[in-house]
């Protein structure tokens, strides 16, 4: 595919940009002062900064680009633009709050392991310039559990991204646990969210977990 990277010089574009090339991709790399232009495109990728995402994204579907945004920081109205937007030029639009395909599974399995072991909490922990808290992936991971889940977050130098879900039940505790090492780990899922592009329905497709069958 002809893809046009945004946010190529950022700390996940850097890493994305050599992985897309090996997987056979043609990768135009787009830095923050870059002239560009969506036209003639297979797939925009998009992971810049919560105050650049909105324009870009429009941009590109405006254009009837297909596009696949990691970007975090947009909220439901972000959302809803991108799918009128998207459906109104009949292109797929797909946004994954987290790319690693680990932590979508641990989410899953954490949804099936709260039906029967109700008493759970979270721990979040990220390396210290992350100033949200707690994570995204942490609030959307309580929501798939019942009651009131307590989130713990820590911020520590030497942790990169890092999530445990606690069991408890009588005499026993399950502990589910994902570990982000590197930003090699959301490569996998773009290149899942690329292959499956072309087969998604105009409009907006939220989360790696609908791509996992
Ligand atoms: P980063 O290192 O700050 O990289 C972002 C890059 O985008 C920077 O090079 C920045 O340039 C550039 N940029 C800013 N505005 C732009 C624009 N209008 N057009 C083109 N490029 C622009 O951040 P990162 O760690 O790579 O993360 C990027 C985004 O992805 C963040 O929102 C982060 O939360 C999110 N993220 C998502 C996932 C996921 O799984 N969904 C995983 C990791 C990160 P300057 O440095 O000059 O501003």
């Amino acid at each position: 595919m002809r893809i046009l990277l945004l946010g190529a010089e950022g700390k996940v574009g850097s890493v994305l940009t050599p992985r897309l090339a090996e997987a056979g991709h043609e990768v135009a790399p787009v830095g923050r002062d870059g002239d560009w232009d969506p036209a003639g495109y297979d797939a925009a990728v998009d992971f810049t900064a919560p105050r650049a995402v909105r324009g870009n994204v429009e941009r590109c579907l405006a254009a009837g680009v297909p596009t696949v945004v990691g970007t975090t920081g947009l909220g439901p109205v972000d959302l809803a633009a991108f799918d009128a937007l998207a459906q109104e030029r009949g292109v797929p639009c797909f946004v994954a709050p987290n790319f690693a395909i680990g932590a979508v599974l641990m989410m899953r399995f954490a949804a099936e392991a709260g039906r029967h072991l109700p008493n759970a909490e979270i721990v979040e922990l990220h390396h210290e310039t992350k100033r949200d808290a707690p994570s995204g992936t942490a609030q959307a991971t309580a929501q798939l559990l019942p009651g009131e889940v307590p989130i713990h977050s820590v911020r520590l130098p030497g942790l990169v991204a890092h999530q445990e879900v606690l069991f408890g039940g009588e005499g026993q505790l399950l502990t589910i646990r994902h570990d982000t090492l590197s930003r090699e780990a959301f490569v996998p899922g773009v290149l899942l969210a690329l292959e499956r592009l072309p087969s998604l329905p105009p409009g907006l497709t939220v989360g790696l977990d609908s791509l996992l069958h």
